[in-house]
């Protein structure tokens, strides 16, 4: 049985495959895009949107853990999953068992990996982080020619690629990008294997920002649900087609109240009303996503307009002023992120307010909330 909620999640699909097109045609025919679907793409719901995503020509896809590789290919999802984040020994088997891509980072998975592919007298492909600079998973530079020799002395492994990724992509003025990007390139001048591996780089800040990194695949994240990985700046130095957004987040008002001045709204009191005020009761709150740190710091469409959030917002309510507004009433609807009319909230303007990312806005929103594709 499904029941409706107050709160709607809309995702466009049209909006995620203009996304994709648009990169595609940023990279060129020769390479290669990974949709990071991973956090359930990035809240927009990881099968919707890698369907969405294969509709319009993509065939690899990354996400973070092998459970959620797994209810990817259970959907019926074709083309290559990668894995990004390792996998605890015990689970080796579900590579072989649903075809996904483990993207190694240390020798001990590698061995896990070896024994069992020659078990099932097969080989497995995989892919090979080198830590350029990122100071997170991967293989140091300096320390990958002992790691490929230790690699070579497990024949169930087939190396199929090579990958990177850089803090700073989003920083189209940094010089660090390019300079981490020769550090990969030398790893692999030095090894015959070179040519013959995948090779990928760039996230979505490399792809806007450094087509010198794109290699034969990139990795894209961010841009493919709408939004530029450097936030407003980012949508407003482009001069080209514009990335669409593709996620909406509506509720409706389910009480409307009038009280003087000097009246105490929400836990804690710490808005007090100055004047007359007229407040709008929303069944929004930090169990879906509206973080605690909106409390008197965000807003608000409704009727087209922006009515502020007033006093602290609890697990599943907010409050919001309505007092300039024309007769709010309940069922109204309300734009939590969106547009309505003239105006529009973007993850961009949330994160701000939150001292956050669109990231963590959008994870927020879609994986606390009932979806929708439109
Ligand atoms: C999440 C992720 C990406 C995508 O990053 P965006 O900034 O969202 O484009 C690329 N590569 C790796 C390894 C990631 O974890």
């Amino acid at each position: 049985m499904s029941v409706a909620s107050y709160n709607q999640i809309s995702i466009n699909n049209s909006a995620l495959q203009h996304n994709y097109c648009l990169l595609k045609s940023r990279v060129g025919e020769d390479v290669r895009i990974l949709a990071m679907v991973k956090a359930d793409a990035y809240g927009h719901g990881m099968i919707e949107a890698a369907s969405a995503f294969y509709e319009a020509g993509c065939r690899d896809f990354g996400v973070a853990e092998i459970d959620e590789g797994v209810r990817l290919r259970n959907s019926g999802m074709q083309g290559n999953i990668y894995i990004f984040l390792g996998f605890i020994a015990s689970e080796v088997s579900l590579f072989f068992d649903y075809e996904l891509v483990p993207v190694l980072y240390d020798i001990a998975s590698a061995k896990v990996l070896s024994d069992e592919a020659i078990k099932r007298d097969t080989r497995i492909s995989v892919h090979v982080k080198i830590d350029c600079g990122m100071t997170r998973l991967g293989v140091f530079p300096e320390a990958f020619d002992d790691f490929l020799s230790e690699l070579k002395e497990n024949p169930g492994i087939k190396l199929a690629g090579l990958a990177s990724h850089f803090p700073k992509a989003d920083e189209w003025e940094s010089s660090q990008t390019l300079e981490q990007f020769k550090a990969f390139e030398s790893v692999l001048a030095s090894q015959e294997f070179g040519f013959q591996s995948i090779k990928h780089t760039a996230n979505s800040g490399g792809i806007l920002y450094f087509p010198q990194t794109h290699c034969d695949m990139v990795r894209a994240g961010i841009a493919l649900y709408g939004y530029y990985p450097d936030g407003v700046s980012g949508r407003e130095i482009e001069r080209g087609d514009l990335l669409q957004p593709a996620m909406e987040f509506t509720t409706q008002v389910i009480q409307v109240k009038t009280v003087p001045a000097g009246v105490g709204v929400s836990y804690g009191h710490t808005y007090i009303t100055e004047t007359e005020t007229t407040i709008a009761v929303l069944p929004v709150g930090y169990e879906d996503g509206l973080s605690r740190s909106l409390s008197n710091r965000g807003y608000v469409l409704i009727h087209g307009k922006r009515a502020k959030i007033i006093g602290r917002i609890c697990m599943n309510l907010c409050m919001v002023d309505v007092s300039r507004m024309d007769n709010v009433k309940i069922g109204d609807r309300v734009t939590i992120l969106g547009t309505q009319k003239d105006d529009g909230i973007s993850g961009d303007e949330i994160a701000a307010w939150m001292g956050s990312i669109s990231y963590e806005v959008l994870c927020l929103f879609g994986n606390n909330n009932e979806r929708k594709c439109i």
